[in-house]
């Protein structure tokens, strides 16, 4: 009963729908309230590996809202094992940020699992990201790429499962 334990960060701009991903996968909830998470976070949830053949034990790190005024701490990146960078369908800028964040994460953690997650497919209809360019973003920084959304409960679980895999490889 002593599985693995793994460190999670989830990144990217303000509002683009992390803590509802990580509440999602880790309590199978969504809401449309937006809710400032107070202090650095965090939820877990035990995945089981294929790749190991066992459990473990995911910590998914929330941040505090922080990221809109780039003071996230290395209290929150201090020994993370896998990253997801995530933007959205429905604000540009947060497309355009995805390499900033890949760089932050790299500077404090160096080479980690990581995978590119589009957020709130859903809502396709007000979408400000081609198909295409996203594709090529994820093939240009050598990532893995996902379309998810959490209202409509779609890949979530499917990112996480292979991140967990993933990381057993670095
Ligand atoms: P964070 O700032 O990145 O943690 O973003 P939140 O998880 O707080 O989400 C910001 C807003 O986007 C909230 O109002 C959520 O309800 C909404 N949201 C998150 N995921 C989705 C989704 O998949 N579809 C839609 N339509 N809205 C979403
Ligand atoms: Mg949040």
């Amino acid at each position: 009963d002593f599985e693995k334990t793994i460190k999670v960060l989830i990144v990217g701009n303000g509002k683009v729908g992390k803590s509802s991903m990580i509440r999602r996968f880790c309590t199978g909830t969504f809401t449309n309230t937006y809710k400032r998470t107070i202090g650095v976070d965090f939820l877990e949830k035990v995945q089981y590996c294929r790749d190991l053949g066992e459990d473990v034990r995911m910590m998914l790190w929330d941040t505090a809202g922080q990221e809109e005024y780039d003071t996230i701490t290395r209290t929150y990146y201090r020994g993370a094992g896998a990253c997801v960078l995530a933007f959205s369908t429905t604000d540009r800028d947060s497309f355009r940020a995805v390499s900033t964040w890949k760089k932050k994460v790299e500077a404090e953690c160096g080479e980690i699992a990581m995978v590119l997650v589009q957020t709130k497919v859903d809502l396709i209809d007000q979408a400000v990201v081609d198909k295409d360019e996203a594709e090529q973003l994820a093939e240009n920084l050598g990532l893995k790429f996902y379309r998810t959304s959490v209202k409509d409960n779609l890949n979530v679980d499917l990112v996480f499962e292979d991140l967990v895999s993933l990381a057993d490889q670095y």
